[in-house]
């Protein structure tokens, strides 16, 4: 069944010593998506306090306007990736996820405060701004809702219809200019006048932190963030191009498992894409990236990229950190899912005391990278082994498979996954009609759905 098993048989889950049990995911994993739904549910319940007295459908509506507001400002503001608010989220994939569910939540709320449009021409004199911000609402109302019907289904279920990515993301770009219109609209609408500051100080600083965030993602963090490197090697495997890249200036800090935002405008790639360092941080400050031809940008790599390209990095981002596990640990690759096990391994020592497993699942021999680093961490620390299953010669891998080869129960383990989303699931189900159901799961995705 296997490539290569690379293993210590003493390595006996008897007499193990045991390890501290760390935290394993981020301390608070709900911090984050706590902390942006209280502020919605303020602006909602003032909205409501203070326009109680002018009927409920004008409560109402206003509270669903408030809260839109407050939502899709933060979504903005999640967007431009503030580093020190990731951890709360558990990784900047949580964190998009949380983004792409207040857009969603706003788009819900919008509906709802148009549905119900709070009407106060028999209590307020319309004036010609309020006419604009009306005429500006209407608009924004339309058009947000276009493009959020458009992220959301970017990838029509059952059809398998996608949008592809950069239309995707071109047409996201466009969602702080109209938040900006929708601030016009909540700035200028005929309202009573004077009946509780609190709700226009929350709304305007909202309005406002969001505008500053789009402006902020669309022209300065490119500028500030981004770090250059040049390519000073790069191979061809099968499908995959190995880039090594080497810094230019001042080296980038990561913790393996990290990934980071590449483009190369000089070879003609400028939107960036999101690749994980493949390689443990090295005093020289050189990353590794393995990128798997998947589309039209990395298909591209291997005619346009060369020794000397010059290639910006953003990052470091994520939250991928086998550190944070037990003393027992499958890690479980499908096909390029292997990137964060490759810097892991390569990042451990001879001192590292948790009994680590890893199983490469691949197609073809070929799609087998990073051998020799894996070979280099099992000859270091003879608690880590790993395997590879070429399926077109082994056959899928089950979870039969995985308990017989594991060399501890799979039950007492922390599973680490990267690869497709059927492969975990298969084996999930798997392990779990034969009662080895691991202890924790943790999984990176190379998507941010
Ligand atoms: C956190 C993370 C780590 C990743 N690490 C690796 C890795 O180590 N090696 C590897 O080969 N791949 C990795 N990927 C996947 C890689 O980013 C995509 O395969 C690549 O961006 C596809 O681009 P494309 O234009 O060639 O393909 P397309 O066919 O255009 O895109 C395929 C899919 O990739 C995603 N995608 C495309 N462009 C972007 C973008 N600019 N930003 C975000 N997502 C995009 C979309 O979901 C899209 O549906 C990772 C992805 C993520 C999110």
């Amino acid at each position: 069944m296997t490539d290569a098993v690379h293993r210590d048989g003493n390595a006996s889950i008897q007499g193990l010593p045991t390890l501290p049990r760390l935290p394993f995911i981020s301390p608070l994993p709900m911090t984050g998506p706590l902390l942006v739904a209280l502020p919605c549910l303020l602006a909602a319940l003032l909205g409501f306090k203070t326009y109680a007295p002018y009927g409920a459908d004008a409560a109402l509506g206003i509270a669903f306007g408030a809260a839109a507001v407050v939502a899709m400002a933060q979504t903005l503001i999640l967007a431009a990736r503030p580093p020190l608010v990731e951890p709360l989220f558990g990784g900047l994939d949580r964190m998009y996820r949380v983004h792409k569910w207040l857009g969603i939540s706003a788009a819900v709320l919008m509906i709802l405060h148009q549905q119900i449009e709070p009407d106060f021409e028999r209590t307020v004199r319309e004036t010609g701004l309020g006419e604009l911000g009306e005429e500006a609402g209407d608009l924004a109302f339309n058009a947000l809702l276009a493009l959020i019907a458009v992220s959301w289904f970017r990838r029509l279920p059952f059809i398998g219809l996608e949008i592809p990515y950069q239309i995707w993301r071109f047409s996201h770009r466009f969602m702080g200019v109209l938040f900006a219109i929708v601030i016009v609209h909540q700035f200028f609408v005929d309202m009573p006048t004077g009946v509780d500051p609190f709700l226009s100080i929350l709304l305007n600083t909202f309005g406002i932190a969001g505008v500053a965030a789009w402006i902020f993602t669309e022209l300065v963090a490119p500028q500030l963030r981004r770090r250059e490197f040049t390519v000073s090697e790069i191979s061809q495997t099968g499908d995959t191009t190995t880039l090594r890249l080497s810094p230019k200036g001042r080296a980038m800090r990561w913790r393996p498992g990290q990934f980071a935002f590449v483009r190369a405008p000089e070879a003609g790639l400028s939107e960036p894409h999101p690749f994980t360092i493949a390689s443990a941080p090295r005093p020289d400050g050189a990353l590794t990236f393995s990128i798997r031809a998947l589309g039209g940008w990395t298909r591209s790599l291997p005619a346009t990229l060369r020794t000397g390209t010059r290639v910006q990095v953003e990052g470091p981002y994520g939250r991928f950190d086998f550190r944070k596990g037990g003393a027992r640990q499958i890690w479980l690759a499908g096909g390029i899912g292997i990137t964060p096990f490759l810097a892991w391994a390569e990042s451990m020592t001879e001192a590292e005391r948790r009994d680590i497993h890893l199983v490469h699942c691949v197609r073809t021999q070929e799609e087998a990278i990073g051998i020799e680093t894996l070979r280099a961490a099992a000859a270091r620390n003879p608690r880590f082994s790993f395997e590879v299953v070429v399926t077109t010669r082994d056959g899928r891998l089950t979870a039969e498979r995985l308990i017989g080869a594991a060399p501890f129960a799979v039950r007492q383990a922390d599973l680490w996954f990267c690869g497709p989303t059927g492969l975990k699931d298969g084996i999930l189900k798997g392990l779990k009609a034969r009662g080895q159901t691991p202890r924790r799961v943790r999984f990176e995705q190379f998507e941010f759905v």
